[in-house]
């Protein structure tokens, strides 16, 4: 028999969440992000749930000919343009939409020979320092740009470092508005905590509202992938998206300890009481977080419990106090949905490990048998 342990993808939750993303953005058009291997899910696991989006969004050429391999002949983006020259020949082949952040990116693009004009998205870095052109030499890059041959289409583009926070999104709006009022081309701005808080239908409706946060495109993924992108300001109730990973394993042995008595590596929980330790099918090598300490969330049948002592590398062990009914074989709910219908958001699990829900996602462990489910 395989180690109990299962990870199931829900095409239905997937189909949810871009939904509710169109509905914060009604005018615009959604690039579903599916960088690192679709936020861990697999692309060709979601790629059923978000043929609905209008285009795919992603960073590695090898997942852009995956998005081609499965029949997608709409749009595709490459956040981060080519890295070498090479990169535009697949681009011209595979018809890749792809970013120009640097000049060297403009030098690679004169340099291509192609009879197939590129379109591209210019970035600008309107203060989140990572990539893009400074807005001072923004409007010569898309001059340059523009009068290229291999060139077609151009679009603007830029990203914001605080749309989840209280800093806001209003300073990198403006400065992009300033220098981009009468460039031509589509817009596109927003990732997923930009377009549910700072839309008009998002539920910020105190928030400043500009048209231009969602202009053409915006490019959601955690919202997608069922993670709240603000949390804990807001969980994915309050933004209404369902979880579209389940980690869950089972029970395989059952421990009835003492007062006193330890539990895993380093003895570092000692029991205060009699209690009944569940010991599960999954650990650190799954991809579980081996940081998160005693008292992290877990559902055990559906009930909610917590985690006791240290993650190991092949199993975690839980207090079966609340679900006495429990034993070897109880189904474990690492994060997602149980069997009941009972939810344990991933962002929860997140936040004992200190981290973020994508972290999790994207480190479900190869070892670890998917299941896409409807
Ligand atoms: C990853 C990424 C996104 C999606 O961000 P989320 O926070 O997951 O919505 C959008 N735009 C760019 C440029 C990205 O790299």
């Amino acid at each position: 028999m395989p180690r109990p342990i299962q990870a199931t993808i829900h095409l239905q939750g997937l189909r949810h969440n871009l939904a509710r993303v169109r509905r914060a953005a009604p005018d615009a058009r959604v690039w579903a992000v599916v960088k690192a291997n679709a936020y861990g899910h697999g692309i060709e696991r979601v790629f059923d749930g978000l043929r609905g989006a209008d285009g795919f969004a992603l960073l590695d050429l090898a997942e852009a000919q995956r998005v081609r391999d499965l029949g997608w002949r709409g749009p595709v983006l490459l956040l981060e343009g080519a890295f070498e020259l090479r990169d535009l020949e697949l681009c011209s082949r595979l018809d890749l939409w792809h970013t120009v952040h640097c000049d060297a990116q403009i030098d690679m693009l004169a340099a291509h020979k192609t009879n197939v004009p590129h379109r591209v998205f210019l970035k600008m870095n309107s203060g989140m320092n990572r990539l893009g052109f400074a807005p001072e030499q923004y409007r010569s890059a898309w001059t340059r740009l523009n009068a290229l041959p291999q060139v077609d289409e151009i679009s603007l583009m830029t990203h914001f470092s605080d749309a989840d926070g209280p800093k806001g999104v209003a300073e990198q709006m403006a400065v992009f508005a300033a220098i981009t009022r009468d460039l031509p081309g589509e817009r596109t701005l927003s990732n997923s905590a930009a377009t549910l808080r700072h839309t008009h239908g998002g539920a910020h409706a105190d928030q400043p509202l500009d048209p231009l946060v969602t202009s053409d495109w915006v490019r959601p993924g955690i919202a997608v992938y069922g993670s709240a992108p603000d949390f804990p300001e807001h969980s994915v109730a309050h933004w209404e998206l369902q979880p579209t990973m389940t980690l869950a394993a089972k029970i395989i042995a059952v421990q009835a300890i003492s007062t006193g008595a330890t539990v895993g590596y380093g003895s570092n929980f000692a029991a205060e009481r009699p209690m009944r330790i569940g010991v599960v099918a999954c650990g650190y090598a799954d991809g579980y977080p081996r940081i998160c300490p005693t008292g992290t969330p877990v559902l055990v049948d559906g009930v909610r419990t917590r985690t006791v002592g240290r993650v190991s590398m092949d199993m975690i062990t839980v207090d079966l106090g609340p679900v006495p009914q429990s034993g070897p074989g109880s189904e474990v709910t690492l994060w997602g949905r149980a069997a009941s219908g009972a939810l344990l958001g991933i962002d929860e699990v997140a936040r004992s490990a200190g981290t973020v829900g994508y972290e999790l996602m994207c480190a479900l462990a190869p070892r670890v048998p998917v299941e896409v489910a409807d």
